[in-house]
């Protein structure tokens, strides 16, 4: 029965998706080359059509009632209240976006408007005309997936919606700037995780890697704990609970929350962050007590390139992630250095991000202060 369960949570929407994905051809270098990306206005352009691509198909699906919603999604039950608050939230964003990226209007660029308010946006959404495209397809795909998560929520508990204020997503991080986490790891030495690092740090970026106690302890077994923390220096080492596990569905998933939070502290005390991240986003309703009892953040996170997912490549992936990073503008990446994809798409995104303005957040300053009007 777990097993099913989460399977279903951590794949269902490729129920949507797998035609599209199959779609996708070519090389990193040809994806760079078909949307060229090499100015911080040329990323406003891209991203005023992801966004108004999204919000047209928003606002298409706004008048769905429940049995529509329940026929869409070919669900038994939906839960209209939840689907209503993460649509809701996704209008406040997409309209701040939006403004966000008309500032670099000038002249003849393309999908400028002036929407001062909900309502105009809205308005100019109803009537941006869709075009047949890369961009359209996502967005169909991504907002059905979206769709199907909200349905199920809370019964079936995920990223896509929250049980506390505290729980975070990358909504609080400023225009343009993305935090990179990395889930799942370590690898055994020598393994991916040890060439992500390198390659962080020949970049001087860094991020947050979500690690598994038991990986962990594997790991330290194998070497040192001096060697772990010369591994990570420089990088924020958060937790992913001990084994990887819906901690909405395991009995002891306190357990696995304090276990790995002791490893991580006493092995890595310079590296360590007071952050969860739980594993497919599960968590019970009421953990928010026991987390603020703990002294810890969960990160969930907004933007994600599914890689993890063998029917997904490196380019898929890749686009993925560009799609989602011009359409909120912000957030958390998250992306898995156990996968040797990532060693491909990291740097083709980083080289992007360089050209286009995108900035990456420092994890040492993260969860930042948020600017109270931007984060609701
Ligand atoms: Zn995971």
């Amino acid at each position: 029965m777990l097993r099913v369960v989460l399977l279903v949570a951590a794949c269902g929407w490729v129920f949507f998706t797998g035609a599209v994905q199959a779609q996708t051809t070519g090389t990193l270098d040809d994806l760079a080359l078909s949307r060229p990306l090499t100015s911080p206005a040329a990323f406003d352009a891209a991203s005023r059509q992801e966004i108004l691509t999204f919000a047209r198909l928003l606002a298409d699906s706004d008048a769905f009632d429940e049995p529509r919603w329940r026929q869409q999604l070919g669900l038994p039950a939906v839960n209209m209240q939840v689907i209503a608050e993460v649509r809701q939230r996704f209008w406040r964003r997409l309209l701040k976006n939006y403004q966000y990226a008309s500032e670099s209007c000038s002249g003849a660029a393309a999908h400028c408007g002036a929407a001062k308010d909900l309502a105009t946006f809205r308005q100019q959404a109803a009537n941006f005309a869709l075009v047949d495209g890369p961009t359209k397809r996502f967005q169909e795909r991504y907002l059905s997936e979206r769709m199907w998560l909200a349905a199920q929520f809370p019964t079936l508990s995920s990223e896509v919606a929250f049980f506390s204020p505290k729980e975070r997503n990358g909504d609080e991080l400023l225009d343009r700037q993305f935090l990179l986490t990395f889930d799942d790891g370590p690898t055994a030495v020598g393994g991916y995780t040890d060439s992500l690092l390198a390659y962080l740090r020949a970049q001087k970026l860094n991020g947050v890697f979500f690690v598994l106690g038991g990986n962990l302890q594997a790991r330290l077994q194998a070497t040192s704990a001096r060697d772990l923390q010369q591994l990570y220096a420089g990088q924020c080492v958060g937790m992913h609970g001990w084994e990887h596990q819906s901690h909405a569905l395991w009995d002891k998933w306190q357990e696995s929350v304090r276990g790995s939070a002791a490893l991580v502290s006493n092995t890595l005390p310079d590296s360590y962050v007071p952050l969860f991240r739980p594993p497919f986003g599960q968590r019970l309703a009421d953990s928010p007590a026991f987390f603020a009892k703990q002294k810890l953040e969960v990160v969930l996170w907004n933007i994600e390139g599914q890689e993890w997912d063998e029917k997904v490549s490196a380019e898929d992936a890749a686009q993925r992630l560009l799609h989602l990073m011009l359409l909120w503008r912000r957030g958390v990446v998250l992306i898995h250095d156990i996968q040797p994809k990532t060693a491909v798409l990291l740097p083709w995104l980083v080289q992007v991000a360089k050209k286009s303005g995108m900035n990456w957040a420092s994890c040492r300053r993260y969860p930042m202060a948020a600017t109270p009007a931007e984060n609701q």
